[in-house]
């Protein structure tokens, strides 16, 4: 089995922590673990947040107590040595990329020739909304609107043929809201782009563990995943060694 979202981030770059995920899946039975940061870790990726943070004081303060605060030289030397070491599975390593389409040359050029084994593209702010932050955040938002804005930029992140694979693919869902219409024709347009580029898109555990919102993607959207023939990967979008593995035996079963 395979768990191809850990977040790495609540430790030191050392192989006793890289050691701590690697113990859990394997008491989860997995074989494959893909190991990420989200790039706003790095200075480097720094300024491509300016425009969100202008967007919105909200983001804008969450942002400068979170960024920055890594160079992606350690983080590489430590790719280098967990590669020419010895560990009891296969791991990868990546970056998440939160998606922004303005800033679609800033991520090619900062990410070429890095050597990571996949890019994973998320939507994580719609416009100025951290829409996957907090409920409160949502009121007296347009809900209608945020889904198709959301869904907009998920196929441009496809498009933009940047990334290996899309992150927890709906989770404009996570605290419950509904779009009015129908997200079929959405979900066509997304499932098509994802195939025509050869990306993956994930099936993940995240946000049911966070908010309780069903496990994995909605059905309908998987159905039209699998019918375009989009990899489908499971995902716990762990943050802690501990979450390594959560539900992935559960997604490979939903995936039949
Ligand atoms: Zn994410
Ligand atoms: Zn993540």
């Amino acid at each position: 089995m395979q768990d191809c979202h850990i977040h790495i981030e609540r430790g030191d770059y050392t192989f006793a922590w890289i050691g701590r995920f690697v113990d859990t899946a394997l008491s989860r039975g997995m074989d494959e673990i893909w190991l990420l940061e989200h790039c706003y870790r790095f200075r480097e990726f720094v300024p491509m947040y300016d425009d969100v943070c202008v967007r919105s004081p909200y983001i804008d303060a969450w942002f400068h107590r979170k960024a920055g605060v890594l160079s992606l030289a350690d983080y590489l030397r430590l790719i280098d040595e967990v590669r020419a070491a010895d560990f009891p599975l296969r791991i990868r390593f990546g970056l998440e990329v939160c998606y922004f389409h303005e800033q679609e040359d800033f991520v090619r050029h900062q990410t070429q020739g890095m050597g990571l084994d996949f890019l994973v593209g998320s939507v994580h702010f719609i416009d100025g909304f951290a829409f996957d932050h907090f409920v409160q955040l949502w009121d007296g938002v347009d809900v209608d609107h945020k889904y198709r804005r959301y869904f907009e930029m998920s196929i441009a992140l496809a498009e933009s043929g940047l990334f290996d694979g899309i992150a927890h693919p709906d989770s404009i869902k996570l605290f419950g809201h509904k779009a009015s219409f129908s997200l079929l024709e959405a979900y066509d347009r997304l499932a098509g782009a994802l195939a025509a580029q050869g990306m993956y898109a994930e099936q993940s555990s995240g946000i049911k563990r966070r908010t309780g919102a069903a496990l994995g993607m909605d059905p309908e959207l998987l159905a039209v995943m699998k019918r375009y023939g989009v990899t489908i990967r499971t995902a716990s979008d762990a943050h802690y060694p501990e979450e390594v593995g959560l539900g992935v035996r559960q997604l490979y079963k939903m995936l039949g």
